[in-house]
């Protein structure tokens, strides 16, 4: 832990799993941070290592490998685990990191089987430590936009989300296609923040999901995950979110249509560049680092002792909902859905 003021001390953070958004995201925007800075990093590989100690003036003894991680129980520089790894290992380092003593932040999606997730949230409530999800677009101004219109029913009550996340994947040789460590397609890897985005603008829990799965055009690529798929979400109020994504073509837009008007964004879950609109006019909002907001936040809610705004719960919510829309997919059906109260809604 290092002390930078007397108002407040910054926590040291360590992220395991050194790939592309630990690289070209995370590692960067700990350099903005103001409540956190990157104390460590964890990997298999010793060149990465050496890279980022290098890069980042890191101590030896703050680096550790996969067999080694478990000894950052004994270090006091590290206040927090960031798991930055394939959706299949988050579940493993989590625990590892919660039993170690470690707050910890998981990526999304929080697990790939409801029963892990639960898992992880029991290990981490055991040790007395926080856990909570890498959903930075609670902390970022357009999106937060969108759910203030929302929840505070400003144009009246919301009808209909249409919520669209989808990417060309790129080449077939990646984890993101394995089942094994994806634990499914576009819906984990992208679909999860329209789920997200539909929750958070209804201030509601879906009570039933209805989906299919889109047609394959490359079956050799797409041999063990979906390669796109729509599903509805349907709110108690009555509104209905219709969601769609898929790893063969770009889209991400986020839009809601309410009694009295409509808002949307598009881009809506890029790190940068958003852009929004209402029935009323452009939104001017500011650009900032997202990842940055998130994780000061999280060592904020540490330092206050208060609860992370997105919770490991919330990303446990997000994997049952999930899970019941591939069940749609596979059975044809809608599945109904028994979730508990809506309790995290963002502050306003
Ligand atoms: P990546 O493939 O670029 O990096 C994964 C890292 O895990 C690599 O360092 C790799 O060495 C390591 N690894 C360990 N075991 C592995 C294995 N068996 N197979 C493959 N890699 C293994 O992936 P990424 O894009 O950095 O994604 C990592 C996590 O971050 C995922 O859970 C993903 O959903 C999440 N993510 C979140 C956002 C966001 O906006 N919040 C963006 C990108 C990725």
């Amino acid at each position: 832990m290092e002390s930078t003021s007397q108002e407040y001390r910054r926590l040291g953070m360590a992220l395991v799993g050194l790939g592309e958004y630990s690289t070209a995201q995370l590692g960067p925007a700990l350099r903005l941070t103001e409540y956190c800075y990157l104390a460590g990093v964890v990997s298999e590989e010793d060149q990465k290592l050496r890279k980022w100690k290098n890069e980042y003036n890191l101590k030896q003894n703050n680096l550790y490998n996969y067999e080694n991680f478990d000894e950052i129980k004994y270090n006091p520089d590290i206040d927090i685990v960031y798991v930055v790894l394939p959706n299949a290992l988050h579940a493993e380092f989590v625990m590892r990191a919660a039993t170690a003593g470690k707050h910890v932040i998981c990526e999304k999606p929080l697990g790939i089987h409801v029963d892990e997730c639960q898992a992880m949230i029991a290990t981490c409530k055991k040790y007395g430590v926080k856990l909570s999800m890498g959903y930075r677009l609670h902390f970022e101004p357009y999106n937060m936009s969108m759910m203030r219109l929302g929840q505070n029913k400003v144009m009246g009550q919301v009808k209909k989300i249409i919520a669209r996340n989808s990417m060309d994947i790129g080449p077939a040789d990646q984890w993101r296609l394995d089942a094994a460590l994806a634990g499914g397609g576009p819906l984990m890897n992208n679909g999860i923040y329209c789920v997200q985005a539909a929750q958070f603008i209804a201030g509601e829990l879906p009570i039933s999901v209805q989906a299919e799965f889109l047609p394959k055009k490359d079956h050799k690529k797409f041999a063990e995950v979906e390669e796109g798929i729509r599903w509805t979400m349907e709110f108690p109020s009555g509104c209905i979110a219709e969601c769609e994504s898929s790893y063969s073509k770009n889209e991400n837009l986020l839009r809601a249509e309410a009694e009295h008007g409509w808002f949307e964004l598009e881009p809506a879950y890029e790190y940068q560049g958003l852009k929004g609109r209402t029935s009323e006019g452009a939104l001017d909002l500011p650009s900032i680092n997202q990842q940055a907001a998130q994780m000061d936040a999280f060592a904020k809610c540490i330092q206050n002792g208060t609860q992370s705004q997105v919770p490991g719960e919330m990303g446990l919510r997000d994997v049952e909902i999930i899970m019941a829309i591939y069940e749609s997919a596979r059975t044809k059906h809608k599945i109904g859905l028994h979730l508990e109260e809506f309790t995290a809604l963002p502050e306003q």
